[in-house]
C-alpha cells in the first residue's frame, strides 16, 4: 500500500524537463491528459505488487507507460500495409491503389483553392458535376454522367430518381449482398421503391420481367452477381434483352455493374464480363459502378446514361448529400486522364497488377527469392523458403471465381506457428498482410509495390528476433 503515497503528482511531473520538452509537438491539455493515464496505469500496478518502491522508481515507470500512450495515441489509425495476398483488389486493405496522375492532382488541389464550383469563364456559380462529366462521357459514350460517393450510393440515387413509390423488377437470381452492408432488397427499401422479384434463383427468361409489368411499375433493373456465379442450369435474361423488353413497355433500364471495366482486359483472361461501353451500347438507361474496383480510381459511385434521366438525378435532394468532394474529383480525372493516354494497362496500377505477365512475376519472385535466401536461410526459425506458383485474385466483387496465376515465396518456420507469424507481422509498421498455403506463409508478389522486398525482409527478420 506504502508505494501508492510515492506517487508524484501530475504538476510535479508536468515540471520535469522531458516533459517541458514536448511542447513544440503536442498541446499542454494532451500531454496532461496522458500524464493522468500514465499515473492511472501505474496505480494499478503498484496496488496489485507487494513491493515497496522509491518515488523515483516510480517516476520512472510513470514516464516509460507516458511515452509508450503517447505516441500510440498521436498517431493516426490509418496506416500503410504491405499488401502480399495477391488480391489485387482488396476491400479490407483500401481497394484501388492509385496512378501518380491521380495522386498528383489530388495534392495540388487539396493545397490549393479551385474552381469547384466556379465557371471561371462567366466569374459565376459552377457546377461540381462538370468536372468529371466530359471525360467520361468520352470514354464510355454515354450521353451524360454524374458522381457520387460510392456505387452503393449510385443505385440508391438511381432507384429513389426512377422508381420512387413504384414497383422495381429484379431476377431472383441477382438479389445480391455486397460485403455484408449492400443488400439490393434493403437498399431498394431505403430508396423507397418497391422490389419485384421475379424468376428463380437460377433461372429468369425475359417472360417472367414481362408477366410482372403493371401500371404501377417504374423501372426495369439488373445487378451484376459480382461476388458470385450460379453455375449449372442457369439462365438470366442478357441486358439487351430487357433493353427490348423496356422499350416495348416505355419503362426505363437500369444496371448495377458494380465493378465497371472501362478497358477490355479479354487478352489477359478477363472476358465474359462485359465493359463499361458495351453496357451502354445495349442501350440500357442508366448504369452504375464504383470507382475504385477495376476502374482503378478513388472511392467513388458513377452513374452514367441518357441525359434527361442523369439530369433528374443532379436536381434530387438525395444528391446533395451524397456528393463527392474535390480531394475525390481530383483523384478520379488525374485516373480517367490515364484511360485516354493510351496505355492505362501501364499507368493505372490495378490493372497493371492484372495483367502483368506470368515470366515477370517469376522474374520477380526469383529476385525476391535470392534476398530471402541471402538474408534469412540461416536463422534458426526457418526451414524452407522457396518458389511457389501460385493462385491470385481479381477481388473487390469482380470476377468471383476466376483465378489469375501468379507467382510467390514461400517460407517455412519452425519453432513459431504461422498464426503467431503473421499476427505479429500484422502488428509492425508497416504493416505486413501475408497469405497462407498449407504449412507455409506465402508471399504473392503481384500485389507488392516497388521498394517492399527490402521491407518485407526487415519485418520478418525483426519478428523472428523475439
Ligand atoms: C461493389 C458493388 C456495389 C457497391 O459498390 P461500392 O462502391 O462499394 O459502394 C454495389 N453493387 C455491386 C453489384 C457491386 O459489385
Amino acid at each position: 500500500m506504502s508505494s501508492l503515497r510515492n506517487i508524484p503528482s501530475i504538476d510535479e511531473l508536468l515540471l520535469q524537463d522531458e516533459i517541458r520538452s514536448l511542447d513544440e509537438d503536442f498541446n499542454h491539455e494532451f500531454i496532461t491528459n496522458m500524464l493522468r493515464r500514465a499515473v492511472g496505469i501505474v496505480r494499478e500496478e503498484l496496488r496489485n505488487s507487494e513491493a515497496v518502491l522509491e518515488k523515483e522508481a516510480i517516476n520512472h515507470q510513470i514516464m516509460a507507460v507516458f511515452n509508450r500512450e503517447i505516441h500510440k495515441s498521436a498517431r493516426g489509425t490509418l496506416q500503410t500495409v504491405i499488401n502480399a495476398t495477391g488480391v489485387v483488389l482488396h476491400t479490407n486493405l483500401g481497394r484501388a491503389v492509385l496512378s501518380n496522375r491521380a495522386i498528383e492532382y489530388m495534392v495540388e488541389m487539396a493545397g490549393h483553392y479551385n474552381n469547384l464550383e466556379m465557371d471561371l469563364l462567366t466569374g459565376e456559380r459552377g457546377s461540381r458535376y462538370m468536372h468529371v462529366e466530359q471525360l467520361l462521357k468520352e470514354i464510355t459514350g454515354a450521353e451524360a454522367a454524374l458522381v457520387v460517393n460510392n456505387n452503393a450510393a449510385a443505385v440508391m440515387l438511381g432507384l429513389n430518381t426512377l422508381a420512387a413509390g413504384k414497383e422495381v423488377i429484379v431476377s431472383r437470381g441477382q438479389l445480391v449482398e455486397i460485403g455484408g452492408a449492400f443488400r439490393i432488397p434493403e437498399v431498394m427499401k431505403l430508396s423507397n421503391a418497391i422490389l419485384n422479384e421475379v424468376g428463380t434463383t437460377n433461372k429468369t427468361y425475359s417472360s417472367d420481367y414481362e408477366q410482372a409489368i403493371n401500371e404501377n411499375t417504374g423501372l426495369l433493373f439488373a445487378a451484376h452477381t459480382s461476388n458470385y456465379k450460379i453455375e449449372g442450369f442457369t439462365s438470366e435474361v442478357t441486358l439487351q434483352e430487357l433493353v427490348e423488353l423496356g422499350q416495348k413497355y416505355s419503362l426505363p433500364v437500369m444496371q448495377d455493374l458494380g465493378s465497371g471495366i472501362l478497358y477490355p482486359m479479354a487478352q489477359w483472361g478477363l472476358k465474359e464480363e462485359p465493359t463499361v461501353q458495351e453496357c451502354v451500347k445495349s442501350g440500357a438507361d442508366v448504369i452504375t459502378f464504383s470507382g475504385d474496383k477495376l476502374l482503378g480510381g478513388p472511392q467513388a459511385g458513377i452513374i452514367i446514361g441518357k441525359k434527361p434521366l442523369i439530369e433528374t438525378m443532379k436536381k434530387n435532394q438525395l444528391t446533395r448529400a451524397l456528393r463527392v468532394d474535390k480531394l475525390t474529383i481530383a483523384a478520379l480525372e488525374g485516373t480517367l486522364l490515364e484511360y485516354l493516354s493510351g496505355n492505362p494497362a501501364i499507368k493505372i496500377p490495378v490493372l497493371r497488377m492484372l495483367c502483368q505477365p506470368p515470366q515477370e512475376l517469376l522474374d520477380q519472385s526469383r529476385q525476391l527469392y535470392q534476398k530471402f535466401h541471402d538474408q534469412l536461410d540461416n536463422h534458426a526459425k526457418v526451414e524452407t523458403i522457396e518458389i511457389l506458383e501460385v493462385e491470385d485474385m481479381v477481388g473487390g466483387g469482380a470476377y468471383p471465381t476466376y483465378r489469375i496465376p501468379g507467382w510467390g515465396v514461400a517460407i517455412k518456420f519452425q519453432g513459431i506457428t504461422l498464426d503467431q507469424i503473421a499476427g505479429q507481422l500484422r502488428l509492425k509498421q508497416p504493416a505486413l498482410l501475408t497469405r497462407r498455403q498449407d504449412d507455409k506463409m506465402l508471399i504473392s508478389v503481384r500485389t507488392l509495390q516497388a521498394g517492399e522486398d527490402e521491407q518485407i525482409i526487415r519485418l520478418i527478420q525483426s519478428v523472428l528476433q523475439n
